[in-house]
């Protein structure tokens, strides 16, 4: 089965089995897992934070940091198409009573720095209190600038916010700006990272910030039901992730730049080859047939979402033969 649906089917490695068969363990929600307590020191040290937390999914993440930076009543500014607004229940909204405040991303995913500045409310009581910018880096497979990143958290500064990046995919986003992820990370307050995406750990992200913040998202994290007791199985292959992994995410983007070439051939197909910068291809159908392509392309051992328009994702265990398998077998559905 070629599965191309998303980099969250990757799965664990033989070596990544075998470390969570052999990790030693302990109860983390009394902080005695050593597998954990190195996972998240190291992690604070690779991402140029204080402090770490591993958490259960990116999802609770974004939640512990959104709810750590805010009080209720307060708001967070995001891009309308935000992982963290779009894609999350509305948890912050919901579980931390913290209003987000979207805002129509750019076609390069960044938020404009005017509009988040005419979106900042009044101090006046009829107000909800804007407390953070939360960016997403990469989104919708696209990295943002070094520059843009710079410049948000002068404006953040500027205007007394917080900083908030979801960087679930921000190796990726490293890989693309030709930089080390640190260079990303220190522009802000807080970072999650997803582990169990490209970087192939079966389960498990990162939450970074300061000391004082990681603790007030450890008693978050309990309250939401995200204390768990021998993490440390979870944390051998988040370690392994988070130390290899990103060493073959340019294989991945290499595989899209492939992908997406291929496709752009296809004249039944929409693709701009140049907009694909990672591990994540677009595609429209111009004869808006995604959904018989997905179940022609099922039918055939290789799953894709049939979305308008499609997204294609490569990852660990798709290399450039099945690439080419996926093209054929498109380019066959089309000929049919
Ligand atoms: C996948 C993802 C998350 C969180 O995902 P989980 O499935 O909850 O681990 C958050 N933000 C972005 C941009 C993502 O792609």
């Amino acid at each position: 089965m070629l599965d191309f649906r998303s980099d969250t089917v990757t799965r664990p490695s033989r070596e990544m089995r075998n470390a969570m068969a052999h990790a030693e363990v302990g109860d983390d929600v009394y902080g005695d897992d050593p597998t954990v307590n190195s996972l998240q020191a190291f992690a604070a040290e690779r991402f140029g934070f204080e402090a770490a937390l591993f958490t259960a999914t990116g999802t609770q993440a974004n939640l512990l940091a959104i709810m750590s930076h805010c009080g209720r009543g307060d708001e967070y500014l995001c891009g309308q198409s935000a992982h963290n607004y779009r894609y999350e229940g509305g948890g912050a909204a919901v579980l931390g009573s913290v209003q987000p405040q979207p805002i129509e991303n750019e076609p390069d995913g960044s938020i404009c720095l005017d509009k988040a500045r005419a979106a900042i409310k009044a101090d006046d009581f009829h107000f909800a209190v804007t407390r953070l910018l939360s960016l997403e880096n990469t989104i919708g497979g696209q990295a943002l600038s070094l520059d843009y990143q710079r410049d948000a958290r002068a404006f953040c500064d500027r205007h007394g916010l917080l900083l908030h990046l979801d960087g679930a995919r921000v190796f990726n986003a490293a890989v693309t700006s030709n930089c080390d992820v640190t260079e990303i990370t220190r522009h802000y307050h807080s970072v999650s990272v997803c582990l169990s995406k490209g970087l192939g750990a079966p389960a498990g992200s990162l939450l970074l910030g300061s000391k004082a913040f990681i603790d007030r998202a450890t008693r978050l994290r309990k309250m939401v039901g995200g204390g768990m007791r021998q993490a440390g199985i979870l944390a051998a292959a988040g370690r392994i992730a988070l130390e290899l992994g990103p060493l073959r995410l340019q294989d991945d983007h290499e595989n899209a730049a492939y992908l997406s070439t291929g496709l752009s051939e296809i004249p039944e197909l929409e693709v701009n080859p140049a907009s694909t910068q990672t591990n994540i291809v677009y595609a429209r159908c111009r004869a808006g047939r995604a959904g018989q392509l997905r179940d022609y392309l099922a039918e055939r051992n290789i799953l894709i979402n049939a979305g308008d328009p499609i997204r294609f994702v490569t990852h660990l265990d798709v290399n450039r033969q099945d690439v080419d398998t996926l093209i054929d077998t498109v380019r066959r559905f089309y000929r049919a």
